[in-house]
């Protein structure tokens, strides 16, 4: 009898052990991230000293989604960060997401910066905005998107390749605003008043402003945080001491705001640990991270905004959710095409 229970006693210890030390080789999780280390690293520090789970990151500057195909259920990849809803959009109509439930990044994130099955969750904001020069734009000569298709803007506009994915958002969000013969006629009416073909991306519109080759150009908002900081090209800093920054279309739907994001990968074998990873990165710790590092918007509600950032003032986004935006992204293209945007 003694014995019978001292052995069994052992078994329970050894038992204790062998599930113990599976549960630690558990401890991790891959990511594939489309953005880039400097900004990634030190959240995955954050996340790993926080949680004990070793995050093994591939950065993927280009073609994540034929990657993830290729790789199929043997995918490494239990979780994937990427920039704008583009690319989030493109990997669930392949296939590649699962849905995800956590009441922890549905307290932290706003519903229309998540998808509404939970395929995808936005963990940062961006808004689309316009640069405006300071002197040769008056006060109140643009306050929305709609006024860069004005006969007024003739020549003063520069915008990056229409073909470009954030201004295939921006379009899907006027197509999910307007429809779509209101967005081709935007569409039109943008592209008569280029100062010059579409070309560079969204530092150069700014850039093209300063040099006085428009008047008004289209960007992201963190490029003006990066651009008035910047040490290593002290020149742009120029560029941004040229131009006010315009929230456009706050007296109706409000400004298109974009997201980075995340999801977990269809063939994720640490789910649990990537889910636990996405919730990290909507907490205040990891959203206080990407708001110093990158000038973003921090999507959970209480997060200080760098102080520039902040500067800027507030302001009143498209409440649209970007799951919808999204689905009006094939036509979006498809005026871009038909109105010939970049010739
Ligand atoms: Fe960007």
């Amino acid at each position: 009898m003694n014995t019978k229970r001292h052995l069994r006693g052992i078994a329970a210890i050894v038992g204790c052990i062998t599930f113990t030390s599976a549960a630690l080789a558990a401890q991790e999780v891959n990511l594939y991230s489309e953005r880039q280390p400097f900004l990634i690293s030190p959240l995955l520090k954050a996340f790993t000293d926080d949680s004990g789970i070793k995050v093994n990151m591939v950065y993927i500057n280009k073609g994540m989604q034929e990657r993830l195909k290729s790789e199929a259920a043997n995918s490494p990849a239990d979780a994937v960060l990427t920039s704008d809803i583009g690319n989030l959009h493109n990997l669930v109509k392949a296939g590649l997401v699962q849905p995800v439930t956590s009441r922890i990044l549905e307290t932290n994130i706003p519903s229309q910066y998540r998808h509404p099955d939970g395929l995808w969750y936005g963990l940062t904001m961006r808004a689309r905005i316009i640069y405006a020069h300071k002197q040769r734009v008056k006060p109140g000569e643009i306050n929305s998107y709609e006024d860069l298709a004005g006969p007024h803007m003739k020549n003063r506009v520069c915008v990056r390749s229409g073909k470009h994915m954030y201004n295939i958002s921006l379009l899907a969000s006027v197509v999910a605003n307007k429809g779509e013969a209101g967005a081709e006629q935007w569409a039109k009416g943008l592209k008569a008043n280029l100062g010059r073909k579409p070309q560079g991306n969204d530092r150069a519109q700014v850039k093209a402003v300063f040099e006085g080759v428009c008047d008004v150009a289209l960007g992201n908002t963190y490029y003006m945080g990066k651009m008035a900081t910047n040490e290593k090209s002290p020149e742009q800093k120029d560029w941004a001491a040229a131009v006010n920054v315009i929230f456009p279309n706050q007296g109706d739907r409000g400004t298109h705001v974009n997201i980075s994001g995340g999801a977990v990968t269809k063939s994720a074998k640490n789910k649990d640990n990537a889910i636990l990873l996405l919730e990290f990165l909507s907490s205040a710790q990891a959203q206080k991270i990407y708001a110093e590092l990158n000038f973003e918007y921090p999507v959970k509600a209480g997060v200080k905004r760098h102080p520039l950032v902040a500067s800027w003032g507030d302001f009143k986004a498209d409440q649209t959710n970007l799951a919808k935006i999204a689905e009006q992204r094939t036509t979006a293209s498809k005026i871009m095409d038909k109105v010939a945007f970049n010739n």
